[in-house]
């Protein structure tokens, strides 16, 4: 079940982290995605396709990677995430409010990749986190399994809540913990209504990640009413029907990759 495998690569993630920590040896987050998007692939390879697409740009910092959950009924929920991790010594997520060349922040750049007109997805943050300090992540959000510590290990959050911390430049784990959710709920917890898969994420979504109207006119971008679609982005469908085909190609330099889960019908019901 992907609810088990995004389970155990929070525990897998916040004990890499911990093991980390006690060498100071600091880890990145790209490692952490790479071994993940693996993971998954590996233990579901008849639900899975992947593409990553090789950097265009060099030095740039972190890229977003898209994940796209569909059922056999044609209904897709897509995501755009961008992943951070804790470091070690200061708790922060260094880079969090990193602001290009250019001066775009990257974190509306993320919105704006994520809030297009024709099929809006999701716009996320995920954070690879592990901590000694007591006081933090004691407030369970899951209401599905037992409270766990190192599920928080990889950890999601609305990039509207990036945005908003980002007017007092706040970056440690302190400042997040409000409003982090452990990711496995999005693929695990149903206690939000829906009849398959794709409605429970959808209705996940809209309890757990604030979607913030105003902000997001501000960037000139429009909340969609939902983000369950049958017209995924043409990549996405080439890369559906065929992931080793070499000429999918995305004009997006901020894509470094895409994930397809496709739930079957035994896990639909
Ligand atoms: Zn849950």
């Amino acid at each position: 079940m992907i609810c088990n495998t995004f389970k155990r690569l929070s525990l897998n993630t916040w004990d890499k982290i911990s093991q980390s920590r006690s060498v100071n040896f600091q880890l990145k987050e790209e490692t952490f995605t790479d071994l993940n998007m693996l993971d998954i692939k590996r233990n579901h390879p008849l639900k899975v396709r992947t593409k990553v697409f090789t950097k265009q740009e060099e030095g740039q910092n972190g890229a977003d990677w898209e994940w796209w959950f569909r059922n056999t009924k044609n209904q897709w929920i897509g995501f755009r995430i961008q992943a951070k991790i804790i470091n070690n010594l200061s708790e922060e997520f260094e880079h969090l409010h990193y602001q290009s060349k250019t001066k775009v922040f990257q974190c509306d750049k993320l919105l704006q990749k994520a809030l297009t007109k024709r099929t809006p997805k999701v716009p996320l943050y995920c954070f690879y986190i592990q901590t000694n300090n007591k006081k933090l992540l004691t407030k369970w959000t899951c209401g599905t399994f037992p409270p766990t510590l190192d599920l928080w290990g990889c950890s999601l959050t609305s990039a509207f809540v990036v945005k908003k911390l980002r007017t007092k430049f706040n970056n440690n784990l302190s400042h997040l913990e409000p409003y982090l959710k452990p990711w496995h709920c999005l693929v695990c917890c149903t206690g939000y209504g829906g009849d398959d898969p794709i409605e429970n994420i959808s209705n996940y979504v809209e309890a757990n990640f604030e979607m913030d109207t105003v902000a997001a006119g501000e960037l000139g971008l429009t909340i969609p009413e939902t983000f369950i679609t049958t017209n995924p982005p043409q990549y996405v469908l080439n890369i559906l029907e065929n992931e080793n085909n070499d000429n999918i190609f995305t004009d997006d330099e901020d894509l470094r990759g895409v994930l397809i889960y496709t739930f079957d019908d035994e896990e639909a019901k």
